[in-house]
């Protein structure tokens, strides 16, 4: 399923330079942007970068200040909310409190004068979807957090919308409720069929049930791509710190042939191999960046690789199933090193202070324009 790499594909959501006003303040910067039926994309970025803006726009409660925005190939200037083929769950979940859960889901059924038996139809459809038959006399207090969850859910996909925004649907369960609630979320997309567009703050949420990110900065999509393309490929330092852990290490292109780049960035230490990243040149400032499940560490210089220098251990953290390794190279840098905590290592010997090597290969990192 990669719609986006199909010439011939057509997109349900289409942006052309869309930008948005807020009087001088611009909340979405000229951005262009298709998804694909079916997709579930991630909308990831820090507070205030435009997130919600962006599907507010989808929903029709704003206006695109420039830029044409179709759906299902149909412009939606001056299309009202209630007339897209578009939902949007909150976070808030906006139950009604008085209505039984039957009666929530058929609440917007109603109103669109469906026939009686339809309606039950469709109610029942919607609570065996979501797993809530047992619930369906319950008022919203008599339920758990999730549950409630489920039933915004259900009563969001009721009218069966081509397209479901979802506004950090998760954002009021605990985490692990929160967790095993995705995969449920990434079943009900599939049954459905409905394209799902989430926003949320959670990178590793965004990984776990996203087709493809789209990471948000200051208004502008500087990354779409598929999971492992934005954890593997960043195309920038922004994107690579914003999701998940990096190493980042500055220098200057020293060598770059095809994929393969290095970089200068310490007297007396060989060059970093490294994958070339975008918009990088010789001879021009830039930074690698390596996660630190990649980097790693051992008591013997590890002299069959190329990237490897030596340090000393400064703090360690362990993590249970694993542990981070802080290690202050001589030239001043801290380098971490994330390794699996399994007994047939020796590394357990390794403590504060200890003199190690740190290590990683050649196609471990990437050079990128530096930040
Ligand atoms: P969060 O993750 O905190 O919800 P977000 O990425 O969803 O943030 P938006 O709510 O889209 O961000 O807001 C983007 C920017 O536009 C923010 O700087 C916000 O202050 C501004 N903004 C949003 N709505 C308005 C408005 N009605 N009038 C003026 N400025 C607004």
């Amino acid at each position: 399923f990669a719609p986006w790499n199909d010439e011939a594909a057509v997109p349900l959501i289409q942006f052309d330079g869309v930008s948005k006003k807020y009087g001088d303040f611009l909340a979405i910067d000229n951005i262009d942007l298709k998804i694909y039926p079916r997709e579930f994309f991630a909308l990831l970025g820090p507070s205030g970068c435009g997130k919600t803006t962006l599907m507010r726009m989808l929903a029709g409660f704003e206006e695109a200040s420039a830029g044409k925005i179709t759906i299902d190939n149909k412009d939606m200037a001056g299309i009202p909310p209630n007339k897209r083929a578009v939902n949007m769950m909150f976070q808030s979940y906006a139950l009604f409190p008085h209505l039984n859960v039957v009666d929530n889901l058929a609440f917007g059924l109603k109103r669109s004068r469906m026939a009686k038996s339809e309606i039950d139809g469709r109610v029942e459809e919607m609570l065996r979807l979501v797993q809530l038959q047992k619930f369906a006399k319950r008022k919203p207090h008599q339920l758990s957090g999730g549950q409630r969850q489920r039933v915004a859910l259900a009563r969001a996909l009721a009218k069966a919308p081509k397209l479901l925004l979802l506004d950090e649907p998760l954002g009021a369960l605990d985490k692990k409720l929160r967790e095993e609630t995705q995969f449920e979320l990434m079943d009900i997309q599939e049954k459905t069929g409905t394209t799902f567009v989430i926003v949320t703050h959670d990178q590793e949420e965004a990984m776990t049930v996203a087709s493809r990110i789209a990471v948000m900065d200051h208004g502008k999509l500087v990354q779409i791509d598929t999971p492992d393309r934005v954890y593997e490929n960043p195309n920038s330092i922004y994107v690579a710190g914003f999701i998940g852990d990096v190493n980042i290490i500055e220098g200057r292109v020293s060598h770059l042939a095809g994929e393969e780049a290095q970089l200068c960035w310490a007297e007396g230490t060989s060059d970093i191999r490294g994958m070339a990243g975008p918009k990088i040149q010789k001879g021009e400032e830039a930074a690698f960046a390596v996660r630190p499940e990649k980097v790693a560490l051992s008591v013997q210089e590890p002299i069959e690789r190329n990237n490897r220098v030596a340090g000393r251990v400064e703090d360690i953290a362990y993590l249970g199933n694993m542990s981070t390794y802080y290690v202050r190279l001589e030239n001043g840098n801290l380098i971490k090193s994330q390794v699996a905590n399994d007994r047939r290592i020796s590394r357990r010997s390794v403590t504060w202070n200890d003199q190690v090597w740190l290590s990683w290969s050649d196609t471990a990192g990437i050079v990128l324009p530096s930040g």
